[in-house]
Order: C-alpha cells, then structure tokens, then sequence
C-alpha cells in the first residue's frame, strides 16, 4: 500500500514544490527589477532637482560684500579734528571725500560726519547716495542705522540699499561665528540658515538661501510618478531637510557662477529616498501574494486529493480483506452443517440408530437444511442487490402474521439456548405495502444476530408498531451489546466485529447490510439503540407505503 502510495504522491507534490521554487525565484527577480527601476526614476528625479537648484542658485548672483571689521571704539588717543566744527559745505565735501580723513574723538570716522552734514544742508540726491554709501561701507554698525533714518526721501534707493546693508551685515555675522571660510567657498548651515560663502582677501562672496524648508526643492509624492519617492537635502551627508528614509539616488547641487562649477566642500545634495523601502515592492508583493496563494491554494488541494486517495487506497484494501474473511467464512458456514447433515443421513442410512435418534436426526437435519438455505438466500441476495439485480415484489401485506410466522420459524433455534422469543404489537388499520419475503429476511437476519449474541436463558422481543407514516419492527435481545465505535461499522458489508482468530459466533459479515439495503429498498432505514453490557435494539423504520419511497 505504502509503495503504492508514496510514488503517487511524489508524482503530485514534486511538481508543484519545483513550480513553487521557480516562482519564488520568480518574485526574487521581479523585487530587484522593482528596486533597480525606482532607483532609475529616483536618480532621473534627482538630477532635475538638483539642476534646478544649481540654476536658482546661479540666479541669486552671488553677491560680495566688503569684510569690514568691528565696530570701532570711540577713544581718546585720536587727535581731536577741528574741520568737523564748521558748517561750511565746501570743506565738509573735502573732508567727506578724503580717503585720509581719518576718526573722531569718539573713533567716528570723521567722512561720515562729514557727509551727515553735507546731506542735512543740501538734501540733494547726490549727497544722500554718497552718505549711504560711506556709511554702509566705511564705518557700517555703528552710524548706518541712523544714516538709513536721515535719509527719507529717497525711498527706493533707501529700500535697496537697506537690503544690502542687512545682507552685508547678515553675512559678516556669520562669518564673525565661522572665522574659517576658505577662499574656494563652502556651504554652510548657520542658525538654520544655508548660506553659500568665500571669503577672498577683505571680501566676501555668498549667496543667502534662508532656511531650507524655504528653498523650493519639489517635495512629496506630487511631484513624482512613484507614490513612495520623497526628496530631501542633506549638507555634508546629514539631512538639513526631509524625512528620514531610505536613499534610492543622491545628486550634488553644482555651485556655477561665471560659468566655472566650484567644489564646495562640505557638499549640497538632493536625495531621493523612499520612507519604507517595502512600498517599492508593494506591487510586486501583492503579486507574489496572490501566486503564491494560488500556489499554497493547490498544495492544498493536491495534500487533501493525496488523502483521499491515501483513504480509497486503504478502504480498498480492507474491503479486500474482509472479502477473503468473507469467503473463509461462507466457507466455513457451508462446511459445518454440510458434515453433520452428511454424518446422520450416512448414519440413518446405515440404519445402526435407534427410532428416537432417528427422528432427532431428522430434526437436525431439517434445521441445518433451513440455516443453509438461510446462508445461501443471504449471499445470493447479497450478491443480487450489490449488482443491481435484486428484483422486489411490493404489494399490500398483513405485517403481523409475517412477523408471528418469522417468529414460529426461529423458535427451534432460540429454544437450542433456552431464549424466549416475545412479540409485542398493535392492530394494523391498513397493510403497508412491502416486500414480504425481503423483510421476512430482514427479520431473520435481525433475530438470527440476536439469538447469538444473547446469553442463554434470556428473552428477546419483537416489537411491532406503527404512527400514520411509518410502521416500526424492533428486535430487542439482552445480549452484549454494541460499543459505540462500533455502531457504524457493523453496517458495512463483510464486517464482523472482534478479531477472526478469538471470534466465537458463526457469520459473514453480511447480515446487517442486508439489513440495511432491505430497509433503504423500502425508502426506509435501520435505527440502533445499545448499550454495552445491556444489550441491543434494531429497528426497522419503514414508510407505510413503501414504493413511494422506492
Ligand atoms: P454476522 O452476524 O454474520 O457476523 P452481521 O452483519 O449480521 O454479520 O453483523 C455484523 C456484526 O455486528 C456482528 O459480527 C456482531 O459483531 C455485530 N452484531 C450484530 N447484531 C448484534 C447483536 N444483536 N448484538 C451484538 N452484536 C451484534
């Protein structure tokens, strides 16, 4: 059976685990595909972002600004000037465009004073610009705020000269907190602000893009075809801006001006990441999902086919076994009253045997003819309806009498163990229509099964009764019993309970599916109540017409 059955299921399970392994291998390749394409599109995305930045970078022109020092301190070591006295617009011009003009006696630079007062007497235009520009470049922290505050009525020029100033001033402050700037430049984040910065000889170059969050790198599923994709900043490899994640492609922000891209180092980068690397695959997983439920789906069909068949396989094989017990013990069966009715015909024959012995002869003989006319009807039976060519003669029947003959017909042998045989039953209004010869048998059978497993002097009843469907014929012994697991089984052809070699009783197995095909040809069926130790009751239940159930 086992070498039957493992070639089979090899046959079936191989494929299927070979299918499975190339599917797997499958969905590997497709997740790398996914990953190596988002990668394409993220590098792609990348680069755009990057260019774009690079040019608003270039279009911010970078600006320069004068390194001016600090604020100078008014001290007393300057020698006190007198030009600054007068109010004479001519020597005040002198003074203000004199590169040598020197400082204060508080350390004011004494140009800027001097354009002060120029600008108060004339409020020409000229003037106000040459006062702006000394005081945002010659001596700036100190006098500008004023400078900007004399100066109302140019207000355009104010306003972009106040811009400058706050830049210039922005810048120096950074670079007062970050003394090393190279001369090539570098980026910088400073108080949350990116600056770009070089510092060359007492100039400055940079260019101020505020905070990053402010600079328009597209951000966010809307600007890409990939839901997952996500950009962000990052300045020397730290992220200055975005989600963390993981980086499907970087690209440096190339820093161009004058047409030369410089190298700044710490670099400014846009990265393309994906906060969950699992969404990259998401496709491709539910793909693999699905495949693989399918697939799982068919091992599972394929293990419960492989049961099945393992089950029919197995039934087989005990229905093969219990045919040869079967024809051992018909057999058998045949053999026994064969030789006795052979022993006392030779016997009586021989006429050696007293007219007492000769007439139980007779009586024994007759007795073994009926049980082998019994067995033999069984199997013929048997064999007829299990082909299919059991004919049945239905017809109207007066049930009582066919049970109180089946009854008188086994008293011979319930009276060999001393059992008493009762019957119970109620009057019939009507006769049901039945096959009486076939449940004749069924009852023989029934009280035959009962006869032997009751012990001796004991009863068993029979008990006939009927409701305005059915009618019911209960055999009740005394006997043994029928342990539940076994309740099912003794139904099946061939099936006697208890192992062959320790069996006491005589039979084939087939008694009870007689039984039980008699009653299902009736469009009935065979009812089983027991209790182990206390004995047994069949019932036949049988509609009261029963070719409506045939
Ligand atoms: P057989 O009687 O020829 O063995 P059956 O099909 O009539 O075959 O019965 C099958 C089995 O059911 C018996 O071997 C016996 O174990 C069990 N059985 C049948 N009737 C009874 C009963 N009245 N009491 C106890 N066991 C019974």
């Amino acid at each position: 059976m086992k070498r039957r059955f493992l070639p089979l299921a090899a046959i079936v399970l191989v494929p299927i685990l070979i299918i499975t392994g190339f599917a797997l291998r499958g969905i590997e390749a497709q997740r790398r595909a996914a990953w190596t394409d988002a990668q394409d599109n993220a590098r792609q995305l990348a680069e755009v972002r990057a260019d774009r930045l690079s040019t608003l970078i270039e279009s911010r022109y970078v600006r320069t600004a004068e390194r001016f020092a600090d604020p100078p301190v008014p001290s007393a070591n300057v020698p006190a000037g007198s030009a600054l006295a007068g109010d004479d617009l001519a020597t005040m011009r002198t003074l203000r465009d004199n590169p040598e003009a020197g400082l204060t006696a508080s350390g004011l630079p004494k140009r800027v004073i001097a354009a002060f007062r120029v600008y108060r007497q004339t409020r020409d235009p000229d003037d106000a610009r040459a006062l702006l520009t000394l005081a945002t470049v010659d001596c700036p922290s100190v006098i500008t705020p004023l400078a900007f505050d004399q100066v109302f009525d140019l207000p355009e020029d104010v306003a972009q000269a106040k811009d400058i100033w706050k830049g210039v001033k922005a810048v120096n402050e950074v670079l007062r907190r970050h003394p090393e700037i190279p001369e090539n430049g570098t980026w910088l984040l400073d108080q949350g602000e990116l600056w770009w910065i070089a510092s060359v000889g007492g100039q400055i170059r940079f260019v101020a893009l505020g905070a990053p969050s402010g600079i328009p790198v597209p951000r966010g599923p809307a600007v890409s075809s990939r839901p997952w994709e996500t950009v962000r900043l990052t300045l020397g490899g730290d992220v200055i801006d975005g989600p963390d994640g993981v980086v499907l492609a970087s690209k440096r922000v190339a820093t161009v001006w004058n047409k030369a891209v410089i190298a700044s180092s710490p670099a400014l980068a846009v990265e393309v990441i994906t906060p969950d690397s699992q969404q990259v695959h998401s496709s491709v997983t539910k793909q693999a999902t699905t495949t693989l439920g399918v697939l799982g789906a068919a091992v599972l069909v394929a293990l419960i086919g492989l049961v099945m068949i393992q089950r029919l396989m197995a039934r087989e094989r005990r229905l093969n076994e219990l045919k040869s017990h079967f024809v051992a013990s018909v057999s058998h069966e045949l053999r026994a009253p064969v030789g006795s009715i052979r022993l006392m015909a030779d016997a009586l024959d021989a006429g050696k045997v007293s007219p007492e012995t000769a007439a139980d002869f007779h009586r024994l003989i007759s007795r073994e003819g009926k049980r082998l006319t019994n067995l033999i009807e069984n199997v013929l039976d048997f064999a007829r309806i299990e082909q299919g060519r059991k004919r049945w003669h239905f017809e109207a029947a007066d049930l009582p009498a066919l049970v109180a003959d089946t009854l008188e017909l086994m008293k011979p042998l319930a009276a060999e163990k001393r059992i008493a045989l009762g019957f119970i039953h109620e009057v019939f209004d009507a006769e049901p229509v039945l096959d009486s010869a076939a449940v004749q048998q069924a009852l023989v059978n029934l009280l035959d099964n009962a006869v032997k497993f009751s012990p001796p002097d004991s009863g068993i009843e029979t008990i006939l009764s009927s409701d305005d469907r059915c009618w019911r014929l209960a055999v009740r012994d005394h006997g043994a019993g029928i342990p539940s697991s076994e309740r099912k089984k003794i139904f099946e052809r061939f099936y006697r309970s208890g192992d062959e070699l320790r069996r006491e009783t005589q039979g084939t197995g087939i008694g009870l599916s007689l039984v039980k095909a008699i009653a299902e040809a009736h469009g009935g069926r065979v009812e089983l109540e027991s209790r182990p130790g206390q004995g047994s009751t069949f019932t036949l239940v049988i509609p009261l017409d029963a070719t409506a159930g045939h």
